[in-house]
């Protein structure tokens, strides 16, 4: 099994590559430059390792079985479940294992819905909506952290109300302080964009949000792989993450609360492993993390992403950051110095981001830009990266995303930008 590498203060991306057995891949006959990892990261060695290890040696269901390997497994699972809260300095109790950010999400829509049906009793009161409650979210929204909340309006006959953004991408905090009144029961909105690539200002939407007695959702997808990650410290009460983004396994999730907020919401999916007591008529429920978790659970997704954030957390988060700011300042500078790109999300300097950049191509459709890219071995998002109405709201439908993770060289940087200046010029664009 390979070993995590040693904390330092900078991060070394060519030596990391070694541990990264996909980035030897070629492509035809170009070496690969993956750009792609705000889509999906790649995975160490100690990653992959760890979850054939459990299969090889562990694999049992967990929390029930009296033998040896039930015993063994069960521990491994808990084991990655402290692994992973403490990445983001929550106790274990706080987090929930889903299969993703987007089951997260709809976890806690559903659990709101059946508040409002009057199930979770008195605890669970203070979640319930009722016609003309009000659910605000932001214009830069994933699908994810939108549709869920769409429905849950649609269910309660709550009003789904948004923030808007101003032109340069940035969230339009008059806007939020307009929208968030007393009405307002819940707010939820990205740590980071996964379009622009901008920390969004928490502080001063949970201080909105609490000033309004609402309940505050953080889609931290795009941030905790980039930055130390504190979910306590930014207040939040309800928080989730993604596996396949933060160099872990697909089909893995946090979903993070704090402890009161969990203590009273009531579950979502139903079933085994999540009951204390089951009649024919009615079951009493587990608490926390556990309410949570019906069914049987992704244990091997689970140990593989507490090997991640063991790997990230001993290149240390600050160190990470450092170096992406570094690749995101080349990576916007260089972008914005190629005739005919459009920047999105230009915001002015002194906005923290992370090493993401979105643009447009004067006269090159995105997908054209993705082919040209992918035929010299580089790998980007094409499409509306989920994110429709904040594209509709930049005059756009499309645009074409590149994103860096740890393993990301200024020479991969470099590349993009030099096959992205020639992209106007090989479809006789702006001819
Ligand atoms: N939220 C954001 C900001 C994302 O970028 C993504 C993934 O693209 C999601 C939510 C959905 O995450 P998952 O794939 O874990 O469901």
């Amino acid at each position: 099994m390979t070993t995590a590498p040693p904390r330092s203060a900078t991060l070394d991306p060519e030596t990391l590559r070694g541990d990264f057995p996909i980035l030897a891949t070629r492509v035809g006959d170009s070496p690969l430059v993956y750009l792609d990892s705000a889509a999906t990261a790649q995975r160490p060695q100690s990653v992959i390792d760890a979850e054939v290890s459990f299969l090889t040696s562990a694999n049992s269901a967990v929390h029930r079985g009296a033998h040896t390997l039930a015993a063994e497994a069960t521990e491994l699972f808990e084991d990655a479940r402290a692994a992973v809260a403490g990445f983001v300095h929550a106790a274990p109790e706080q987090l929930v294992w889903t299969s993703g950010a987007t089951a997260g999400l709809n976890l806690v829509a559903y659990a709101i819905g059946n508040a409002s049906l009057g199930r979770g009793g008195e605890a669970a009161r203070r979640f319930a909506l009722a016609a003309g409650d009000e659910l605000v979210v932001t214009e830069s929204e994933h699908h994810a952290n939108l549709i869920p909340w769409q429905e849950l309006a649609a269910r309660t006959g709550a009003r789904l109300r948004h923030i808007t953004v101003h032109d340069d991408g940035t969230i339009d905090l008059e806007a939020a302080a307009a929208v968030i009144g007393e009405r307002t029961r819940l707010v939820a909105f990205p740590h980071v964009s996964n379009v622009l690539g901008i920390v969004n200002p928490v502080a001063e939407l949970v201080a909105l949000a609490k000033a309004a007695g609402a309940l505050t959702v953080l889609d931290a997808c795009q941030s905790a792989p980039h930055l130390p990650l504190d979910l306590p410290a930014l207040d939040v009460d309800l928080a989730v993450f993604s596996g396949h983004k933060m160099l872990g396994p697909n089909a893995i999730g946090g979903f993070y609360g704090r402890a009161d907020v969990l203590e009273a919401l009531p579950p979502f999916l139903t079933g085994g492993s999540m009951i204390t007591t089951v009649t024919l008529d009615e079951a009493e429920y587990l608490p926390p993390p556990q309410r949570f978790e019906a069914g049987t659970q992704p244990v091997s997704q689970a140990i593989g992403l507490a090997a991640a954030v063991r790997y990230l957390d001993a290149l240390g988060m600050d160190a990470v950051q450092a170096h992406e700011t570094l690749l995101e300042r080349r990576l916007r500078d260089g972008l914005r110095s190629v005739p005919g790109i459009r920047l999105l999300g230009d915001a002015p300097e002194g906005i923290d981001r992370v090493a993401l950049a979105a643009f447009d191509v004067d006269g090159v459709h995105a997908h054209d830009v993705g082919q040209f890219l992918d035929a010299r071995g580089i790998a980007v998002r094409v499409g509306h990266h989920c994110a429709q109405p904040l594209h509709r709201r930049l005059g756009l439908t499309a645009s074409v995303r590149a994103s860096a993770s740890v393993y990301t060289t200024v020479a991969d940087i470099d590349e993009f930008l030099d096959a992205v200046s020639g992209v106007r010029a090989y479809f006789g664009a702006g001819r």
